[in-house]
């Protein structure tokens, strides 16, 4: 169980923050179950299982609650992944992906069972066999070859999104394999509203599924379109200062006015999108690193890729659209009043920005893993606040010793990952844990944390991954 340490006091607000959160995320969580069990409730007071006497109304009744459950967990789904900025303070986009993709394949599967289930009673009705049945429903019903479509995308999209494929595919494209997901929302929706009975069969349900439709929609559209531009617009938002920091990194600062209009704060991070003529269209994320003011938002970019490295030489005045922000790796999360800032390599941004605003702690202690400490982003940064906050700031550099251990090559075979964690930090168990770096290095990480006694909800994880 997580100890409240941090005042100690009766009015301890890290443990009141928590409460409020919990009570947050019961109460969202009830309102998603209580949209399931409409739907259900609705089918059987609408009559879905009286009618059912044979094998041809059996699968009717089949064809329709399927249909009814699916829809509502993929709009559950659809929500959980759009990064509505309610939802990711709530749970932070790590969990709510983690839900998105559990329900993935049970809508699937439902939706495969609509499918076999309508053409296999109609086919019984018509006395013709499923593969003619099929082929005449999609001639005759427009909305039915739409929906055809639909499901056609759904099972690229999950194809796109297991394992195997995902270690395939660019960054790019499973994002544009995405998009079809919301293709495969619309391309559904005119054959339920044509269709499916039980939306239209009286007021009441026609007015709860326009409201969900509604609620999701409106929400991606004002939070991941209008809300972005409307804001980014009237702070006018433009690249300021671009600053070297390594031979592979820079620091851009993002120069508006009222800026405080995004509430951002130190260790989340925006889906940045500078508008230059070539990549308007190409966004991505990044953690602030510096502590956001009223007129800046400061990133640091490392040279990752095609696009990071053309943001090297960014021209300033540059216009920018920023998304967010989001993220739930932040101090107000933290219930202890020891911590341990961990960062690798271009994980430093959100560690550095955590760094210059922690308050109201006992001791601090930063880990910095870099491959090489004359060239690594923000390191000087780093040495002026640990001097001027007094906090500890271990530098770790050098390869890899091994590709089970964080450690470098300096520190001997002899010393183990976790008796290595334990000297630089020795209280680390009654710390709250900020790990940012590759996903690998925060899996050791966490590990050799949680075998020193850390428990998981004290390890926050910031990993640069889709
Ligand atoms: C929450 C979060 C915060 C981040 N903060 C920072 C930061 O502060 N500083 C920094 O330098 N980098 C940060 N990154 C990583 C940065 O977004 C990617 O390095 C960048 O998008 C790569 O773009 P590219 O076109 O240059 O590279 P590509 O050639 O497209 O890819 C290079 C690598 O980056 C990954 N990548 C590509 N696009 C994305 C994307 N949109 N989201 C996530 N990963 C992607 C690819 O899988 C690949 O491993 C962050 C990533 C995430 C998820």
């Amino acid at each position: 169980m997580t100890s409240f340490s941090r005042s100690g006091s009766k009015s301890n607000p890290a443990q009141s923050r928590k409460k409020r959160l919990l009570r947050s995320q019961d109460l969202v969580e009830s309102i998603g179950w209580l949209a399931l069990l409409f739907v259900i409730v609705s089918f059987l007071v609408n009559g879905g299982l009286a009618g059912i006497k044979d094998l041809q109304t059996a699968l009717g009744a089949i064809e329709r609650i399927s249909a009814l459950v699916a829809t509502m967990l993929l709009l559950i789904q659809i929500l959980l992944i759009s990064r509505v900025p309610w939802l990711d303070r709530l749970y932070g986009h790590d969990r709510a992906t983690a839900t998105h993709k559990k329900i993935g394949k049970p809508v699937l599967y439902l939706v495969i069972l609509h499918v076999v289930a309508v053409i296999w009673s109609y086919s019984l009705n018509d006395g013709v066999g499923v593969i003619d049945e099929f082929m005449s429903l999609i001639k005759i019903i427009p909305e039915i070859l739409l929906a055809t479509i639909s499901l056609g995308l759904m099972i690229t999209v999950v194809l796109a999104s297991i394992n195997i494929s995902r270690k395939k595919l660019s960054y790019e494209a499973w994002y544009l394999v995405h998009l079809l997901g919301y293709g495969a929302v619309m391309f559904a929706i005119p054959h339920q509203l044509i269709v499916g009975v039980d939306i239209t069969i009286s007021p009441i349900t026609q007015g709860f599924w326009v409201a969900a439709y509604l609620f999701v929609g409106l929400n991606i559209l004002w939070f991941r379109l209008a809300s972005p531009i409307f804001l980014s617009g009237t702070r006018k938002l433009q690249v300021g200062k671009v600053v070297r920091e390594s031979t592979d990194s820079v620091s851009i600062t993002i120069n508006g006015k009222k800026l405080n209009a995004f509430a951002a704060e130190a260790g989340q991070f925006f889906i940045v999108r500078f508008l230059t003529k070539s990549h308007w269209w190409r966004a991505h994320p990044f953690s602030l690193s510096a502590k956001p003011t009223e007129t800046a938002f400061r990133f640091t970019i490392g040279k990752r890729g095609d696009d990071t490295a053309i943001f090297q030489n960014i021209t300033p005045g540059t216009k920018v659209i920023l998304e967010g922000p989001y993220g739930v790796f932040v101090d107000s999360r933290r219930t202890e009043d020891e911590v341990v800032l961990v960062a690798a390599g271009i994980g430093a941004p959100p560690i550095r920005a955590l760094a210059e605003s922690l308050e109201e702690t006992k001791s601090v202690n930063i880990i910095y893993r870099v491959r090489d400490a004359d060239d690594a982003p923000l390191l000087s940064e780093l040495k002026e606040l640990s001097q001027r906050k007094n906090y500890k700031l271990h530098v770790l550099d050098g390869s890899r010793r091994a590709e089970d251990s964080w450690l470098p090559k300096s520190v001997s075979s002899e010393v183990s990952d976790e008796q290595a964690l334990q000297r630089i930090c020795p209280s680390i168990s009654a710390a709250d844990v900020f790990i940012c770096g590759p996903r690998e290095f925060t899996k050791l990480f966490s590990k050799s944390s949680e075998k020193l006694g850390v428990p998981t909800e004290r390890i926050h994880a910031e990993e640069f991954a889709w």
